[in-house]
């Protein structure tokens, strides 16, 4: 029923009627011969706080590949006339004439959904003229989304709705690439629900295989109309990913309640910017509250933002209130989502506290997700100014292959009283103020050093260091605001107290340590410790046959010396791929890992016999395609 396969898929037509038998099998009981469970459709809005009940290998399954930078997976639309796989894309006019701008919407939703339930954050991000699978970055490339979503006509093929890559493990950037076959009907709420469809195929993107449970949306055939997801899924996502949690201020216990806000008083007493970097609503319905006591330079108009634009899926509503709880201003679109939302208010009383509230402007899954919270002031005179922040350096113009996430500023204002604030002393690197400056750590996979401070509130520490093997790193400071920086000075990540980024190879990483609440810090410590390594695409290793030769002694006749005949080999132009070096290489070890010929048969997996054209070799992780089928 699955027209999956482990290599390559050229023939559409295979899938045809191996696939409705198996179908027809699944109605009557599993060819595994257990009972298909009747499961109640169980979905996301009505599962929170109860555990899921799924079983692994049936509710859901996993492809073994998930995104390195899971808090920011980004997904775009290429332009219509990029080739895409096999065919020309022609998604953007074929979905416009259909449904105006609504499909876009959908297939937003789609991705919202997931992100509802797992502890990711996807944007949208712009496309160009980029055929499919051009060399790139698999994540976090500015040319393109992770995700980009296509599509063409399949050709006669009319039992494949769609069909999408696994994430990638390394190298090009076809993982997680979504096809859309243009000739099926779709709808929105009818046969064939672009919702649904969706939802099922970004499942693939974001790292799930087809599920054993006809119920589930990973299950291999559409199932109609679906207005969520299953526990099952939910269960998937969630082993893959985890289930989404508090923020930095919620898992302190703030911003859960207008009694107990997010204060953001002592970020506005030098300047008059506060923001609140890393917030995340973290279920349908959460909202988070802030806090602050207007200061004294304060006068005139001010606003707030709600910003989650390049954050995260989540449609912001803002709501700011005087302290007696009256609304003074609103704002947010329903119908938007990854958006900023901004209210503003005509006046402000130094002294006052006002009251900030943060939650989705819908009940739906548009209402989960990151976002950042910034509290703007009329620029009066603020009694100290602020500091400059240090410019980076740029040493040199080569392309970094570290995909630097736009700069999210973050001015770290986490609300947390530091009893230390006193008695700060400068620590034994006090010198390594500036990037140019860093504390050398050196080449190391595992780091950690103690008796360090932040003895002034500006205080600024640099540490470098030199990873030996790719991977995810987590970087702790405990009390203390961190950014992982390159070397051009590119944010790659950041966070209160811990953050993971994720490294290539021999990359050189900079760590700024900052206050996290505008406070002193007495005493932290700083580790650094390989989490886990990225995914390395294993050489096959054909072993040598070991028999021994024999040892007969070769007579020492002296050869005659005939000169060797001078005839030039023909030389044969190498294929065009040859020109790319990644694209052969792979393609070789491709063939010697398993020949099309004769390649592994899992039970529920298809191989088509028929290779592609040699421009879509693609590497081998790669080749592990899932789609969906339509019935009848
Ligand atoms: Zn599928």
């Amino acid at each position: 029923m699955v027209g999956v396969s482990q290599w390559l898929l050229g023939e559409w037509s295979r899938i045809g009627r191996r696939d409705v038998g198996f179908r027809l099998g699944l109605k009557i009981g599993s060819r595994r011969g257990k009972t298909p469970k009747r499961k109640v459709l169980a979905f996301y809005d009505a599962l929170e706080d109860r555990a899921l009940m799924a079983t692994v290998g049936y509710d859901y399954i996993l492809s073994g590949f998930k995104w390195a930078n899971p808090s920011r997976i980004t997904y775009s639309f290429p332009p219509d006339g990029v080739m895409w796989e096999a065919g020309k894309n022609v998604l953007n006019t074929t979905f416009d004439t259909k449904f105006g701008n609504a499909w876009q919407g959908e297939i937003a939703r789609a991705l919202a959904t997931w992100q509802s339930v797992a502890n990711i954050n996807i944007v949208p991000a712009p496309d160009g003229r980029y055929d499919w699978n051009s060399l790139g970055q698999s994540q976090g490339d500015s040319k393109f989304g992770d995700i980009r979503i296509g599509g063409y006509p399949f050709g006669g093929n009319k039992k494949t709705l769609a069909q999408a890559y696994f994430p990638p493990p390394q190298g090009a950037t076809a993982g997680g690439d979504v096809q859309i076959n243009t000739s099926m009907s779709f709808q929105i709420n009818g046969q064939y629900d672009l919702f649904s469809v969706v939802l099922h195929e970004t499942g693939h993107s974001l790292g799930l295989n087809h599920s054993e449970n006809a119920a589930t949306v990973m299950a291999a055939t559409y199932g109609g109309v679906r207005s969520g997801l299953t526990d099952g899924d939910i269960a998937g996502i969630q082993a893959i990913y985890g289930a989404r949690k508090l923020d930095v201020y919620q898992s302190q216990g703030l911003g859960l309640s207008a009694n107990l806000p997010i204060d953001l008083t002592s970020g506005l007493v030098s300047t008059n910017t506060a923001t609140a970097g890393g917030a995340s609503l973290t279920k349908i319905g959460d909202v988070e509250w802030f806090s602050f006591v207007a200061p004294s330079y304060a006068s005139g108009s001010w606003n707030v933002t709600a910003g989650a634009a390049n954050v995260s899926m989540l449609s912001p509503e803002v709501s700011v209130y005087d302290a007696s709880m009256n609304l003074l201003a609103r704002a947010g679109d329903p119908s938007s989502w990854s958006s900023d939302a901004t209210a503003a208010v005509s006046s402000i009383v130094p002294g006052q506290r006002y009251y900030v509230s943060v939650k989705g402007t819908t009940s739906d899954v548009f209402s989960v997700g990151a976002y950042n919270l910034t509290i703007s002031l009329p620029k009066g005179s603020p009694s100290t100014p602020r500091p400059t922040p240090t410019p980076t350096p740029t040493p040199n113009p080569t392309p970094n292959p570290w995909p630097t996430t736009p700069p999210v500023i973050v001015s770290p204002t986490a609300p947390v009283v530091n009893s230390n604030a006193v008695n700060a002393l400068p620590d034994r690197f006090e010198s390594n103020d500036v990037i140019g400056a860093a504390t050398r750590i050196g080449r190391s996979n595992q780091f950690s050093v103690t008796g360090l401070s932040l003895h002034s509130a500006t205080d600024v520490d640099y540490f470098m260091f030199q990873n030996a093997t790719a991977g995810t790193f987590q970087i702790v400071a405990s009390g203390a605001a961190i950014q992982v920086l390159n070397p051009r000075g590119g944010l790659v990540a950041q966070g209160v107290g811990s953050v993971n980024a994720s490294v290539p190879r021999n990359a050189t990483v900079y760590v700024r340590v900052v206050s996290a609440n505008s406070a002193p810090l007495s005493q932290y410590g700083l580790s650094i410790a390989l989490q886990s390594q990225a995914r390395q695409t294993p050489l096959p290793r054909t072993p040598l046959p070991r028999t021994p030769l024999p040892r007969t002694p070769l007579p020492r006749t002296p050869l005659p010396r005939t000169p060797l005949p001078r005839t030039p080999l023909p030389r044969t132009p190498l294929p065009p791929w040859f020109a790319l070096p990644r694209f052969a290489l792979h393609r070789y070890a491709l063939r010697l890992v398993a020949p099309p010929t004769n390649p592994p048969r899992p039970a529920h997996q298809e191989i088509a016999a028929a290779p592609l054209p040699e421009a879509h070799w693609i590497p081998r992780a790669w080749n592990t395609r899932m789609r969906l089928v339509a019935t009848g």
